[in-house]
């Protein structure tokens, strides 16, 4: 926050007239093991522009941190990779061992959030469990696996819900998947009630190469 001035978000016109300022506290990542809560001082500025409908603004600190946000994108961050790892519960237990405490909530909301909408057209689909809440109910989570980034997240883990979310995304060519015993069983039979383009499916051999292939 070293500028002298910052742009009113509703006319865009900048301006240096302070007219108050407040603390905002931040969650960040961790310092030598111990939590670490970042107090931010925020400059509110008045509006020069005297049609302007916003008397007064805060300015934004969005270096670090989105608008309203309790927590930096940097520790952001650090939930989704930890979410994505664990689910919500399991992830929370440990986001709390590691002094970067957040609720189960919370990480399943940051997934959602890093989920492109609309889904874009993808080549490459990774297929894999994925738990909602660890050993009570699981959902299927879908990976680009040539942009490296989640997709997409499925309520369950049937084989009809994905063979209709496949239908849907027809530029899907190879499909990798773990060895899910529910899933694989599931997509076995219904591989060829699977319309769509020539897609293979793949197993994954969990060391990051296919293993057998199957042309569909
Ligand atoms: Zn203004």
């Amino acid at each position: 926050m070293d500028q002298e001035n910052a742009s009113c978000p509703a006319c865009g016109i900048r301006s240096a007239r302070v007219h108050s300022h407040y603390w905002r506290s931040l969650g960040d990542v961790p310092c030598l093991g111990q939590r670490l809560i970042l107090l931010v001082r925020i400059r509110r500025f008045r509006c020069v522009n005297s049609v302007c409908r916003q008397r007064t603004f805060a300015e934004r600190p969005d270096a670090i941190a989105r608008p309203r946000a309790r927590h930096t994108d940097r520790l952001r961050t650090l939930h989704h990779a930890v979410a994505l790892a664990l689910g919500g519960n399991a992830g929370a237990r440990l986001a709390g061992r590691m002094a970067v405490p957040v609720g189960a909530t919370t990480l399943l909301r940051r997934i959602r959030e890093a989920i492109p909408d609309p889904v874009p057209e993808v080549r490459v689909l990774g297929v894999d469990d994925w738990a909602w809440r660890k050993g009570q109910s699981y959902g299927t989570i879908l990976c680009d696996l040539e942009r490296d980034c989640v997709i997409d997240l499925l309520p369950d883990r049937k084989a009809a819900t994905l063979a209709v979310w496949l239908r849907r995304h027809p530029s899907i060519e190879i499909l990798v998947r773990d060895r899910a015993g529910v899933l694989l069983q599931g997509l076995q039979r219904l591989a060829d009630r699977v319309e769509g383009p020539d897609w293979r499916r793949q197993e994954h051999t969990g060391n990051g190469k296919a293993g057998t292939s199957v042309q569909g």
